[in-house]
């Protein structure tokens, strides 16, 4: 059945809203395939603004992914402002997609990219503009299924009542498998309806329903069981690992915003995982083990995507990207290929040591020297044990010496608040570093002329690492030691005014806090939140915690006890019959060292420590050079 463009009726209320732009689709490289042509419809979402959810490499790649899918269609939608909200509700106009104007709930998945946790009241607004019943429960088989992924989806307990279904970790291949199980289905006539699907995705062992599951409580609250409440379903849901991202060279074509939007460049991933350990990083833990793209697939990539975008920047993504291998070969290959034309990279890598000076050296030769950044995480070498990030005080200044010393004017370091066993001191440590850093930075090139800035994140615990267990600081906590920070800072008569420091109070991390390691109760605050008008949670300007708070308290839910409270070894935690591949007694081993400062090796260049993931999930450590070159590249 044929399903009309909403575009005339959305059309006429444009010229009222901000950034009209933003809704009408169109972009270079963006596709609407025929409707009628294709079994399987996918609406993909990411749960912010557009100029947020644009540039998501997630959402791009699957869009490209499955509409390469014969008899498959994939369309984007992103959250709408609250200008565009209400004149929609007014004039009955539901949710959209960008592409082809289509109602989402049209199609048969609408799939949530989840980055983090503070657009679940987004997928409301949504899901309710959509005309789709919030709770799961309510669904018919006119509904699309709701389909969470994202590394927010490794616990998606919180919004397990809204959700038809999750996925754990990479995308490409179970958005291909998901397609093909509906299409089978659909094929067959959708027998037994919405519930029969479920269950094929359900035993097939790499899709999560939530509703297949009971959760039974201890009187005091803690979780006592969570078990399957029918035959054939997983006790635990597995995470899903590309082993060959060569074999998945996407983005080809990058998608190019018709508005401003956060990122405007075309990145290309060059690899996947992380191993170096750090205890606070949920991305390093959940993607592991590493997998490189080898050096040609990057280089092919890069020059195929810039001609079929125009974008005149090329980051190299991962999340540590100084540590792929090749990267001193490859870092060289781009630059003279690019240089002298107005294609510039950029490598969004945090490592604090000389060969991240020298590479940033060969990117900035077609551009300006403007900063470098570096993520030392604790303000002392304790706590920097603690949270296993291995740099000293000596590297850091030997780093910094170093990048001032080659033209660099301004550094940008990265640090935590909350961290767990985090004293004043520790805080108060930063004041110290930054001084250090002025200090160096002045000597080394023999002027005043030097800046260093520190940004400061609230820690917040998250599922599958080894602070899974850990108390978080409350908000008041955080907030007193910023301020003695600051005052310390702005107190120095000597170097306060070369160093800025940037921050954000600790009350949304709390909030963030209860939604990372919630169960199921958590969602009956979301969804209050929400009716109560909670929108765009990760802006500040729309955030209200006294709202969460309220929320919380009407619904029963004591915050402290989801955020504040350390947990014991043996607690059932919500999400632990979701598999990410980490060994949970490895994990509570990890924790006792941090709390011991007990220090963990890269398995990268160590031997492997157990950490369960390899063996698990069938997957190994893919490094080392391929003998292969970059070229040829085109000479431009
Ligand atoms: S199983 Fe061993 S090699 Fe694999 S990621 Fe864990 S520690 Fe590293």
């Amino acid at each position: 059945m044929s399903v009309e463009s909403l575009f005339p009726r959305l059309e006429a209320l444009l010229p009222k809203v901000q950034k009209p732009i933003q809704y009408v689709g169109g972009e270079l490289n963006s596709t609407v395939k025929d409707w009628d042509e294709s079994t399987v419809r996918w609406a993909l979402m990411y749960p912010d603004a557009y100029e947020v959810g644009l540039p998501n490499q997630g959402v791009q790649i699957l869009y490209e992914i499955l509409n390469e899918l014969p008899g498959t269609l994939a369309e984007r939608t992103y959250a709408v402002w609250p200008d565009l909200e209400a004149l929609m509700r007014s004039e009955g106009v539901p949710q959209f997609t960008v592409d082809g104007h289509r109602p989402v709930r049209a199609f048969d998945v609408l799939g949530i990219s989840f980055a983090t946790e503070l657009g679940y009241t987004n997928m409301l607004t949504a899901l309710d503009l959509a005309g789709i019943p919030l709770l799961a429960a309510d669904r018919t088989d006119d509904d699309p299924i709701v389909l969470a992924g994202g590394h927010a989806a490794f616990n998606p307990e919180p919004v397990a009542d809204f959700l038809d279904a999750a996925v754990l970790g990479d995308g490409e291949q179970i958005a291909i498998a998901i397609s093909e199980v509906i299409r089978e289905w659909k094929e067959e006539g959708s027998p037994g309806g919405r519930d029969e699907l479920l269950m094929r995705l359900a035993e097939s062992g790499g899709v999560y329903v939530p509703r297949f599951y009971d959760v039974t409580y201890h009187p005091d609250g803690r979780i006592q069981r969570v078990a399957p409440n029918r035959s054939g379903v997983p006790w635990r849901v597995q995470k899903h690992t590309v082993m060959d991202l060569d074999e998945w060279p996407y983005p080809k074509k990058p998608l190019v915003p018709l508005a401003e939007t956060v990122h405007e460049r075309f990145s290309v991933e060059i690899f996947r995982g992380c191993t170096r350990g750090c205890r606070f990083c949920q991305a390093g833990m959940i993607t592991r083990p590493v997998r490189e793209r080898s050096i040609t697939t990057i280089g092919d990539m890069v020059e195929a995507g810039v001609r079929a975008s125009g974008f005149n920047e090329v980051g190299l993504l991962s999340l540590s990207s100084a540590d792929h291998s090749e990267i001193g070969g490859l870092a060289k290959g781009l630059a003279d290929r690019y240089e002298g034309t107005n294609t510039s990279l950029s490598l969004p890598s945090t490592r604090v040591d000389a060969f991240n000076i020298d590479l940033a050296n060969e990117f900035s030769r077609n551009g300006r020297r403007s900063g470098l950044t570096f993520a030392p995480e604790g303000g002392s070498e304790r706590m920097r044990k603690v949270i296993n990030k291995m740099v000293t005080e000596d590297d850091l200044i030997r780093t910094v010496t170093a990048a001032y010393s080659q033209g660099w004017r301004q550094v940008k370091l990265y640090f935590m608040c909350g961290l767990p066993t985090e004293e004043d001191a520790d805080v108060l440590g930063i004041a110290d570093l930054a001084r250090k850093v002025i200090k160096a930075g002045r000597e080394a090139t023999g002027s005043r002329d030097v800046r260093c800035t520190v940004s400061i994140g609230g820690f917040v615990p998250k599922p599958h690492t080894p602070f899974q267990w850990a108390a978080q600081a409350d908000h008041e906590t955080v907030d007193r030691r910023l301020k003695a920070l600051k005052d310390a800072l702005r107190g120095d008569k000597e170097y306060g005014r070369a160093i800025g420091m940037r921050y954000h109070d600790g009350k949304p991390s709390i909030v963030e806090g209860l939604l990372s390691r919630g169960d199921r109760r958590v969602g009956a605050v979301i969804r209050a939140v929400w009716e109560d008008g909670g929108r765009f949670d990760g802006w500040s300007e729309h955030f209200s915690y006294q709202r969460w708070i309220d929320c919380a308290v009407k619904a029963g839910i004591d915050i402290d006890w989801y955020t504040t409270r350390e947990r014991e070894e043996n607690e059932v935690l919500p999400w632990d019959h979701l598999d990410a591949g980490l060994d949970r007694e490895w994990l509570w081993q990890d924790w006792q060292d941090a709390v011991n400062d007990v220090e963990v090796e890269d398995c990268r260049w160590t031997p492997c420590y157990d950490c369960g993931v390899c063996p698990t999930m069938g997957t190994e450590i893919q490094i080392g050079p391929t003998g292969k070159k970059l070229l040829p590249l085109t000479v431009v």
